[in-house]
C-alpha cells in the first residue's frame, strides 16, 4: 500500500522556532537522545510496519527536503516527490497523482506527530469496505473542535466543524488527519481533475480535501470513524512543540501505539462515574460525582486508558432503549470533554439473566459472558486495544467490579467500605489516582 504525505506546509507559526527549516525536518529527541527530522521518525515507523513506498507532496523549501531523503533508500523505502509549484490546495496534489494510485492508499499529513499501527487502521478500513476510513480519537477539548457524528456502525453521518451548532450530547470523536482513501473518491467527488491548478479569473482552482472531498461522503454510509486512542498530536504552534517533545523524549508517543501492550483503568459507570440512583433510565438523572473528570483526567495524563465497564440491565428488561443508552453515554461524554477529560472505550453489557417481566427483550434475558462479574468486557476491551490486564485496574463501587477484575486477573479498587478483598479501598476516583505509577 502506497502511503502519500503532505509535506508542503508551510507551519507559519512553528517557523517562530526554526526559521530556517522547512516544517518536516524540524528535529525531535526520543529517549536515548537520538535526534531525527519528524518526518524521518514517521517514515521509520512506516518503513517498520511494511508500509515502503512513500509519496511525499512538498512545496515550501522542498529542495530541502529532496536533499535529506534523497530516493529513501537510506531508510529503506523509496520516495517520490510531487513539487507543488503553485498551491493547488492540500488535495489537489491527489488528482496530479491520480495515475500513481491505483489502490486505497494512506494519506497522512506531516503538521503533526503520531505513532500508530498501521496495519490495524488498514485492516479496520477493509473490513468495513468503505471508501475512506477517518482515524478519529477522543481529545481534552472536543468543545472546540471540530466532531464526526456516526451510526452505530462507524459510519460517518455528519461532520461538524467547530462553528457548526452541534448536538447538546455527542461523543467525543475528533478527526486526527489520518485516512485510508480509495482513489475512487477522486473520480466522483465532483472535482474536474483537468482543472486543478488551472488559473480561471486570475484564481488558482484548489482542493481542500475535507470540505470538498471527504464531507460529501456523510451519510453515504461509504466513510467510517477508527477510533483510537494512539498518540496523534499537532505540533503547529511553540507551546504544543514543547508538548510532544517532552511526551516524544519520555517515550509516551510509541508507548501508545497499539502494537505495544497497553494498561488500562476500567472504570465501573454508576456510582463511580456519576451518582448512584438505581437504574438509570432517564438521561436527566445522569449527573457527574464530583472530581470524577479532574480524575479521569489524571487517568489520561498517566498513560493509562480509560474504560468504562457497566452492566445495563435496563436494556433487557426494556426500559432503555440503545438509544437512549448512546444518548446518556454521550452526556457522559460531553460533561467530561467540558473539564477536558475524555474515555477510551466504552463497554456495556445490556443482558440479564432472570426472564418472566413484562416489556423484557427475551433474547437479552439471558445468561452471557459479558455481566460483570464475569471478566467479559474486560477481556473484549484487552482484545480490542491489546491490554495486559495484569498491569490494569478496575475500580467500581460494588462486589461485582470487584469479582470482574479479579477473574480478569486486574488488580482492584473499591469506591466504598465494603470488604470483597480488594487490593485498595478508597473514597471517590480522585483518591485512586495515587495509585497509577
Ligand atoms: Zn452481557
Amino acid at each position: 500500500m502506497k502511503t502519500v504525505i503532505m509535506a508542503g506546509g508551510k507551519g507559519s507559526r512553528i517557523s517562530e522556532l526554526f526559521p530556517d527549516i522547512p516544517k518536516p525536518l524540524i528535529p525531535i529527541r526520543n529517549a536515548e537522545g537520538i535526534e531525527k527530522p519528524v518526518l524521518q521518525w514517521e517514515i521509520e515507523s512506516l518503513a517498520g510496519q511494511g508500509f515502503n513506498e512513500i509519496i511525499l507532496t512538498v512545496s515550501h523549501m522542498h529542495e530541502r527536503i529532496e536533499d535529506y531523503f534523497g530516493n529513501g533508500n537510506q531508510i529503506g523505502v523509496t520516495i517520490e516527490y510531487f513539487v507543488e509549484e503553485k498551491p493547488l490546495g492540500n488535495a489537489g496534489a491527489l488528482f496530479k497523482l491520480r495515475n500513481k494510485l491505483e489502490e486505497d492508499f494512506l494519506l497522512l499529513n506531516a503538521d503533526s506527530i503520531f505513532d500508530i499501527d498501521f496495519n490495524r487502521f488498514v485492516n479496520y478500513h477493509r473490513q468495513k469496505g468503505g471508501l475512506v476510513t477517518l482515524f478519529t480519537h477522543p481529545n481534552s477539548h472536543p468543545y472546540d473542535s471540530g466532531v464526526l457524528i456516526s451510526d452505530e456502525n462507524g459510519a460517518v453521518r455528519q461532520w461538524l466543524t467547530k462553528e457548526d451548532v452541534r448536538p447538546q450530547w455527542y461523543r467525543n470523536c475528533v478527526n486526527a488527519g489520518l485516512h485510508v482513501i480509495s482513489p475512487k473518491v477522486l473520480d466522483v467527488c465532483g472535482v474536474v481533475s483537468d482543472d486543478v491548478g488551472r488559473e480561471v479569473d486570475g484564481k488558482i482552482i484548489k482542493v481542500d480535501l475535507d470540505r470538498q472531498i471527504l464531507k460529501r461522503l456523510c451519510g453515504t454510509g461509504k466513510m467510517f470513524c477508527y477510533d483510537s486512542p494512539e498518540y496523534v498530536k499537532d505540533m503547529g504552534t511553540p507551546d504544543r512543540y514543547e508538548a510532544v517533545c517532552k511526551d516524544f523524549r519520555d517515550g509516551v508517543v510509541q508507548a501508545k501505539n497499539l502494537k505495544n501492550k497497553q494498561k488500562a483503568v476500567f472504570l465501573d459507570r454508576d456510582g463511580t462515574i456519576n451518582h448512584y440512583v438505581g437504574f438509570l433510565r432517564n438521561i436527566d438523572d445522569f449527573v457527574l460525582l464530583p472530581s470524577v473528570a479532574e480524575a479521569i483526567k489524571a487517568i489520561n495524563a498517566s498513560g493509562y486508558l480509560a474504560i468504562v465497564v457497566t452492566n445495563q440491565p435496563v436494556i433487557a428488561r426494556g426500559e432503555v432503549t440503545y438509544k437512549q443508552l448512546q444518548e446518556i453515554h454521550n452526556k457522559m461524554e460531553t460533561l467530561l470533554g467540558v473539564e477536558g477529560a475524555y474515555l477510551d472505550g466504552i463497554y456495556f453489557c445490556p443482558h440479564h439473566p432472570h426472564k418472566g417481566y413484562e416489556g423484557e427483550i427475551p433474547e437479552l434475558k439471558i445468561q452471557c459472558e459479558c455481566r460483570k462479574p464475569k471478566p467479559g468486557m474486560l477481556q473484549e476491551a484487552a482484545q480490542d486495544f491489546n491490554i495486559d490486564l495484569s498491569q490494569s485496574w478496575i475500580v467500581g463501587d460494588g462486589e461485582n467490579d470487584i469479582r470482574a477484575g479479579k477473574a480478569a486477573g486486574c488488580r482492584t479498587a473499591l469506591v466504598g467500605v465494603a470488604d470483597y478483598s480488594q487490593d485498595v479501598t478508597i473514597s471517590s476516583l480522585e483518591e485512586f489516582v495515587k495509585y497509577l505509577n
